[in-house]
């Protein structure tokens, strides 16, 4: 379940280590599709592909430029929504009116994943999403569930803040390469060209001036990325970095319960803490006793848990602070 390359080679560049592959988020045989699946079961069909994509020009070229005859299905999904129209601009295709209004609703009626009034463009018959290869920042980075629960969420948040302002700032830079090849005299004036949808010289050759935009990001390097997204990106770089660092860095020497802030308790000992749809099991003798964690040190508090019969290991420790059933106290 890598992200679409260059992608995951640049996270693991920037973090030092491989990526997290979040299996509890089974997509094969989805997760939240399960009849108990907390805060309400998944719309068979849609699932979380409720939502109709941005697809930053480089993405469009490089869909149009893949022959491999298992993604022809999906590649169709995207040159019916070129052919449209929509939303197209030389930045690429943009989410626009009705389903930018859909998508709103959606979200403010909470039925994302539940309905299916709105479903994904290049969400295909049998389930597969067809430009999965090619998907953007925001597909890339959502997960129902985490291994590392809230750790892991805000790393995966932090990534998807990341990988779409690289596709908005390189989005402009391999548009102004291709439309100005001379160089922009003005690139301000030039990039409210692109966004005005003056394709110049492509007008009719939509198509072609997307596979163009590919190949111009195909030689662009991670360093040369952070180059064209300045400072802003760099920023967000070093986020992605820290975040990385906090899912396996030290645990807090004080932990104190969280309990008033938990989204709930489901049958199973399962604790909804950081998220109202990611569970975490806490045996139940703990679950009783986790009041100990008053913000006191841990291996006191654990000493003491230990005297009363309730054995801790590092492991459920760690799953405990991850998901935030116990979180970071003061002192
Ligand atoms: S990420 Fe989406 S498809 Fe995958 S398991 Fe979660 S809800 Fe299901
Ligand atoms: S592009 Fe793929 S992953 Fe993203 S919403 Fe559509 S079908 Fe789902």
């Amino acid at each position: 379940m890598g992200l679409p390359s260059p992608y995951e080679d640049w996270l693991v560049a920037i973090t030092g280590a491989p990526l997290p592959r979040e299996e509890r988020a089974t997509c094969h045989d989805c997760a939240m599709c399960a009849p108990d699946a907390p805060g309400g079961t998944f719309h068979p069909v849609t699932r979380c592909c409720t939502y109709v994509p941005r697809i930053p020009n480089f993405m469009l070229g490089r869909i149009l430029a893949d022959t491999d005859p298992a993604a022809e299905e999906g590649r169709a999904t995207v040159l019916r929504r070129l052919a449209s129209g929509h939303g197209l601009s030389p930045l690429g295709l943009e989410v626009v009116g009705a389903d930018q209004a859909a998508y709103e609703k959606v979200i403010e009626e909470q039925s994302f994943g539940r309905s299916d009034e709105l479903r994904c463009p290049h969400h295909l018959s049998d389930g597969r999403c067809g430009i999965w290869k090619h998907r953007n920042g925001i597909c890339a980075t959502w997960f129902c569930r985490h291994e590392d629960g809230a750790l892991g969420e805000r790393f995966w948040e932090a990534t998807q803040r990341m990988l779409t302002e690289v596709e908005r700032a390189v989005g402009y830079w391999v548009a102004r390469r291709v439309r100005y090849p001379a160089g922009a005299t003005d690139e301000q004036a030039a990039d409210e060209a692109l966004f005005n949808c003056d394709w110049g010289p492509w007008i009719g050759r939509e198509e072609d001036f997307f596979l163009a935009c590919a190949r111009e990001f195909e030689a662009l390097s991670w360093a040369r990325v952070r180059q064209i997204g300045q400072r802003h990106l760099q920023t967000l770089a070093r986020t992605v970095a820290d975040r990385a660092a906090e899912r396996t860095g030290p645990l807090p020497v004080r932990l104190r319960s969280n309990r008033a802030d938990w989204h709930g308790t489901l049958p199973g000992d399962r604790v909804l803490a950081y998220s109202a749809i990611d569970p975490l099991v806490v045996p139940a003798d703990l679950l009783e006793a986790l009041e100990a964690f008053d913000g006191r040190r841990v291996p006191e508090v654990l000493a003491e848990l230990a005297e009363g019969g309730i054995e801790v290991d590092a492991d459920l420790l760690r799953a405990l602070r991850a998901f935030e059933v116990l979180v970071p106290a003061e002192g």
